[in-house]
């Protein structure tokens, strides 16, 4: 089968052919892709940013956010079929240890990770586990969807959380209106009753992010903590979520915070710098998000079935992984890149 490898660090990608991966385990399910999502997580790989966190054998198969449809099942797979159409959650977990008993998945003790650490998706096939399929609805595409495996699962994580710790009438600042902001937007109209407001630097992200539903749109000119203060009273929002987690996001999302907020961080880069005293006086939580549960997963992909989550995406055959790594790199893919064998 075709699949594109990396072959080395600091060094382009490589279309070859390999062979099919095969049923090994009783577990086992191949899928045959049908979309695979790149992600900038691709560029680190490629920049070496990985090489000793996931010690990966080269060359191996990229490609993390991946759709398709069951080739091929092992003996014991009883909750899919040979050509159901499938999710892929980006992790393949044991089941077994304490994290995968309370449906805690990302924190499995022995986990794989396709397109990480063992061959991913940037292929005609690609092996993973029953654990780690989630069936979709029949009006769904794999190409359409393939990258909510990973932004946007990692979007509805976060704020499922924002909706679960929130009432109706309740504000939540978005920082950050860009690929996985959007998805938060879509999941917090749908699921939870708070006001979103949204904060970001681009005025087209903003009028975007209005017309999918956010409530309220502050262009970050300077003025914007001001203008987040003055539409909750004063008292700043009960939780603020923040897609960014640099270049000074942080300390602007602090300002926007209510005494006894919640702080959700998914983007990162810089330190929160925040003297104790005014933790500890204001009662303000700082919450750490990381991809999501096979269950997030199985709820994001209900939302997108109803019709209240859609991701933009543009197309490219899987020949094209180049132009389509270079696009993504140079800042030129509307939406997320989608590369279909
Ligand atoms: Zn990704
Ligand atoms: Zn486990």
């Amino acid at each position: 089968m075709k699949a594109v490898r990396v072959v080395g660090y600091h060094t382009k990608l490589q279309l070859t052919t390999i062979a099919e991966p095969a049923v090994r385990g009783p577990l086992d399910v191949v899928v045959r892709i049908g979309g695979a999502g790149v992600c900038r997580t691709d560029l680190h790989i490629l920049e070496g940013q990985w090489k000793e966190k996931s010690g990966v054998a080269l060359p191996y198969t990229i490609g993390h956010e991946n759709a398709g449809w069951v080739h091929a099942v092992g003996d014991a797979v009883t909750n899919v079929a040979v050509g159901d159409k499938v999710i892929l959650h980006p992790l393949i977990t044991c089941g077994l240890c304490r994290a995968c008993r309370s449906g805690d998945d990302v924190h499995c003790q022995n986990s794989e990770f396709p397109g990480i650490d063992v061959d991913g998706g940037y292929a005609e096939y690609l092996r993973t586990t029953a654990r780690s399929v989630v069936r979709i609805d029949d009006s769904l595409e794999p190409a359409d969807v393939a990258a909510l495996a990973d932004a946007g699962l990692t979007a509805y994580h976060a704020a499922a959380k924002v909706a679960r710790t929130t009432v109706p009438g309740e504000v939540c600042v978005i920082i950050g209106a860009g690929g996985l902001g959007h998805i938060g937007i879509q999941v917090l109209k749908a699921i939870s009753g708070v006001t979103v407001v949204v904060v970001d630097r681009n005025p087209a992200a903003i009028a975007l992010a209005v017309d999918i539903g956010a409530d309220h749109g502050i262009v970050a000119d300077g003025t914007h903590v001001d203008q987040v203060l003055d539409l909750t009273g004063g008292h700043g929002a009960e939780a603020v979520l923040d897609f960014v987690g640099e270049g000074g996001a942080t300390r602007e999302g602090i300002a926007m915070l209510r005494r006894a907020g919640n702080y959700f961080v998914v983007g990162y880069g810089e330190n929160i710098d925040i003297p104790t005293i005014d933790v500890i006086s204001t009662e303000i939580n700082f919450i750490g998000n990381l991809v999501g549960s096979y269950n997030d997963l199985n709820e994001l992909m209900t939302l997108a079935a109803q019709g209240k989550v859609t991701l933009h995406t543009t197309k490219y055959p899987l020949e094209d992984f180049q132009q389509a790594l270079d696009d993504l790199d140079a800042g030129r893919v509307r939406g997320r890149a989608i590369l279909v064998p």
